[in-house]
C-alpha cells in the first residue's frame, strides 16, 4: 500500500512534531525557508508512509494531508483490522 505524503510548505511553522512522531522517518527535517521565515519539513521517503497520520493528528497548522493510493484505504487508528463486526 503507498501513500502520498503531501506537505504545505508555506502553512509549516518548523515545530518537528511531525518528524518526531512518525514512526517510519518518512517526514524529515529540511533545508529550506518559507515566506515566514520557517524552516519546513520535507518528504524523505514516501515509500515507507504506513497512512497511520500521526504526522496529521500532531501538526498545529494542519500543514500536512495523507492520500491514500487509488483503490487504497486507511489503516484503522483502532487497530482492529479483523474486517470483522464484532
Ligand atoms: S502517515 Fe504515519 S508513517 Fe506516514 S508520514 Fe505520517 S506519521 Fe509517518
Ligand atoms: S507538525 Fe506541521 S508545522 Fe510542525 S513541522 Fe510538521 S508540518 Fe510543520
Amino acid at each position: 500500500m503507498s501513500f502520498k505524503i503531501k506537505i504545505d510548505e508555506e502553512r509549516c511553522k518548523g515545530c518537528y512534531l511531525c518528524v518526531m512522531y512518525c514512526p517510519k522517518k518518512a517526514i524529515v527535517e529540511g533545508k529550506g525557508v518559507n515566506k515566514k521565515g520557517f524552516c519546513y519539513v520535507i518528504v524523505q521517503n514516501a515509500a515507507a508512509c504506513a497512512g497511520c497520520k500521526n504526522c496529521v493528528v500532531m501538526c498545529p497548522e494542519s500543514a500536512i494531508e495523507i492520500i491514500p493510493a487509488k483503490g487504497a484505504c486507511l489503516p484503522d487508528r483502532q487497530g482492529s483490522a479483523s474486517g470483522g463486526r464484532g
